[in-house]
């Protein structure tokens, strides 16, 4: 089959991957431990379920308006001006697929050939596969100092004539790090000072640690929501452990969420009403559920960098937000690659290299799962790696020698 340069060109997504694999390694009967895919365990808010059931049973499922149905527009109002301090209008929100579909209509509305988008190292697999796939040019800036934060001068270097877009996730995914405000406040100046578009992935941000919380991005400039450079992404994957939904969003200006209107009424036409009710019910309703995942996830990074400082040669920056943890394994081998295939043969533990990430050396460990899933899986890793570790490890109902 001949299939186009573009598609080719594009890889497929690693953790959707490695998440697909987990569960058909489950099913055959192995003792997997997943700490691949960065997907909440809780179960989606019981309100938000109840309203899915209730479409359902009301057996009227039809077609949405395209950018979203309005109750659902209201509620993301609603939490744009609580969480943001921003007042929006609707015809400011666009509702789609998925906070990942969100971003690709984003990029298909503003990206020109050869247009160049500047992602910010280490980096969420997705964004240059998607810049890619709009035939733009993906820009990866690495910090010189090898933390997980570049610096202003590191980005500047990077921008030229054809840099149309700068992408920033924080908390950030894959590191956990949180950027300091003082360095998103120059990004975002100096993008609307070049005219360059200022995406705040937003999908992390209220899952931060040790009481700090995220300042809202629109803090950072003193444009209106039609003339600001700033464009924000959100969804309730994360924050409600809701995935499956699908359902993600973008405040924009009302320009901009007409042309994303107009792509997403000519490709999916619109969101499934089901989930999108869902969506504002969990919006609305009871936010314990998100204290109590932050909670969960603390608990879980606590433990998770304790681990990883025993384990001897590797250095472990303690993540500040998200569920994932970016330790740098290169004392024990720089190909992530090589290491992370052989915790999934000799441990079954599921990470994913960091070579994905653009940090090679590091792997990424989600401890999204349950505490006692997390544990299991750090000890194996310990056990697989630490020359001190005792000869014989029980996994599943194997034991397992150590013959390495
Ligand atoms: N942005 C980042 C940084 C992510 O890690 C993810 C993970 N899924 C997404 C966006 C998209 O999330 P979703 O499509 O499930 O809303
Ligand atoms: N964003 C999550 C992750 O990084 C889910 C999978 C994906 O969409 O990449 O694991």
């Amino acid at each position: 089959m001949e299939i186009s340069k573009l598609a080719a060109s594009i890889a497929e997504s690693p953790t959707v991957k490695l998440n697909a694999e987990a569960i058909k390694l489950r099913a055959q009967g192995e003792a997997i431990v997943h700490l691949g895919v960065g997907e909440p365990k809780n179960k989606a808010p019981q309100n938000a379920v109840a309203r899915a059931v209730e479409k359902l049973n009301s057996g009227e499922i039809k077609y949405a308006p395209a950018d979203g149905m309005p109750s659902l527009k209201k509620a993301i109002v609603q939490y744009t001006e609580k969480n943001y301090g921003r007042t929006v209008d609707a015809a400011n929100i666009i509702v789609s697929d998925g906070a990942k579909h969100s971003l690709f209509n984003l990029l298909y509305a503003l990206i020109n050939p050869g247009d160049q988008v500047i992602i910010l190292a280490p980096y969420w697999v997705s964004y240059p596969e998607m810049v890619k796939m709009m035939n733009g040019v993906p820009v990866i800036v690495k910090p010189s100092d090898g933390s997980f934060c570049p610096s202003i001068s590191d980005i500047e270097k990077a921008i030229t004539e054809s840099t149309r877009a700068i992408i920033l996730n924080s908390p950030n995914n894959p590191s956990g790090a949180v950027f300091p405000d003082e360095l998103v406040a120059k990004i975002v100046d100096l993008c609307e000072k070049k005219n360059i578009y200022f995406f705040s992935d937003d999908i992390y941000h209220k899952l931060v640690f040790d009481g700090r919380m995220i300042t809202p991005v629109y803090s950072f400039t003193k444009k209106d929501i039609e003339s600001t450079n700033v464009v924000v992404i959100n969804g309730l994957s994360k924050t409600y452990g809701m995935t499956g939904f699908r359902i993600g969003w973008v405040v924009g200006s009302r320009q901009l969420v007409k042309v994303m209107t107009n792509i997403q009424s000519q490709s999916t036409t619109c969101n499934s009403p089901i989930c999108q009710v869902a969506a504002e019910a969990a919006l609305t309703g009871d936010q314990s559920c998100v204290n109590e995942l932050v909670a969960a996830m603390q608990a879980n990074r606590d433990m998770v960098v304790k681990e990883l400082k025993l384990i001897p040669g590797v250095k472990v920056a303690k993540p500040e937000g998200t569920f994932y943890c970016l330790p740098d394994f290169s004392a024990i081998n720089k190909d992530s690659m090589v290491l992370a295939e052989f915790l999934l043969k000799k441990a079954l533990v599921i990470t994913v290299p960091g070579r994905e990430f653009g940090a090679e050396g590091h792997l990424r460990i989600s401890y999204a799962g349950a505490a006692a899933e997390v544990a299991e899986g750090m000890a194996r890793i310990k056990w697989a790696l630490d020359p001190n570790s005792p000869r014989e490890m029980q996994i599943g109902n194997k034991k397992v020698v150590r013959d390495w």
